[in-house]
């Protein structure tokens, strides 16, 4: 693809991008990112911050800046939310993903944030974009939900050309006809990224389906086409959640779906090695 300078993969040299997190690799390791879709009191963030944790998650998730469809909605509990999310980091030592959605915010928001989420609405907000490459802080940046994976690359190439190679990608699904789920998950963008770019991605099943009882086999599937992780909404308490309910993980599901991941992850591991062993056997 012409013109992605520094997004597309090196004819000669291709070695993959891995993005360090206080003590996650991203690109290497298998990184499980879960929390609250929002973050709505310190003990909704903590709870859930300590359950995912104990499960085998890297890193806590939760929006403290929310892009709602309807302005009465819940908008998140701004600056509130971002010293609750530090106090949940401090109590477990996840770092922190979190969302921004104002290029004024990302200077102040780095001050709480480990990595920066830009979402799908503002996937192609050109000023966050360039905001987001001027700090050195990792980026998780959302496919939009109407994009094809030249755009996203061509945003991905905004926050790069600015002088961060910290960026991480996030397919979250894409609008299309369906109905049944809330987006429709395009696994073909995992092993389709990796074929053009160096950029770690992870997958959102949880946005992708909109559904509880899809975010299990569509975690493993997205581990299984060569995902870096997986973002899945978590709360302690799912009927009370203030904001997307019906995809929220309750913590016992979740650590039975880490169990699974862990597993499916080691077993790939051992078969790429397997692999590897006999071509380099067949090569003697
Ligand atoms: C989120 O992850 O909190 C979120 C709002 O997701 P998206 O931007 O993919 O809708
Ligand atoms: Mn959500």
């Amino acid at each position: 693809m012409k013109n992605l300078k520094l997004a597309s993969l090196n004819g000669y040299d291709h070695t993959r991008t891995v993005v360090t997190v206080g003590d996650v690799k991203v690109g290497e390791d298998l990184v499980v990112i879960a929390g609250p879709c929002s973050v709505e009191s310190e003990e909704q963030t903590v709870i859930t911050a300590q359950k995912v944790k104990e499960a085998g998650a890297r890193m806590l998730r939760g929006g403290a800046f929310k892009p709602r469809t309807s302005p009465y909605e819940f908008q998140g509990l701004g600056l509130k939310g971002l010293k609750i999310l530090e106090r949940a980091r401090r109590e477990t030592g996840l770092p922190v993903v979190t969302e921004v959605t104002d290029p004024r915010d990302v200077s102040w928001v780095c001050e709480y944030a480990d990595v920066l989420q830009i979402g799908t609405r503002n996937m192609q907000n050109f000023s966050l974009l360039k905001e987001a490459g001027k700090v050195g802080k990792p980026v998780l940046l959302k496919r939009g939900m109407y994009s094809t994976l030249k755009e996203w690359l061509n945003c991905a190439e905004y926050i790069l050309a600015e002088g961060n190679p910290n960026v991480i990608l996030c397919e979250r699904g894409i609008r299309t006809f369906e109905t049944y789920t809330r987006n429709t998950l395009d696994l073909s963008m995992v092993p389709s990224v990796r074929e053009i770019s160096h950029l770690p991605i992870v997958v959102d099943p949880s946005h992708g389906t909109g559904k509880l009882s899809l975010i299990e086999p569509m975690s493993l599937a997205a581990i299984a086409a060569g995902a870096d992780g997986v973002m899945i909404e978590v709360h302690h308490n799912p009927c009370e959640a203030l904001c997307d309910k019906h995809q929220a993980m309750p913590p016992q599901m979740f650590s039975g779906l880490m169990k699974k991941l862990q597993w499916l992850r080691s077993h790939m591991n051992e078969m790429n090695w397997e692999m590897e062993d006999k071509s380099q056997e067949q090569a003697l």
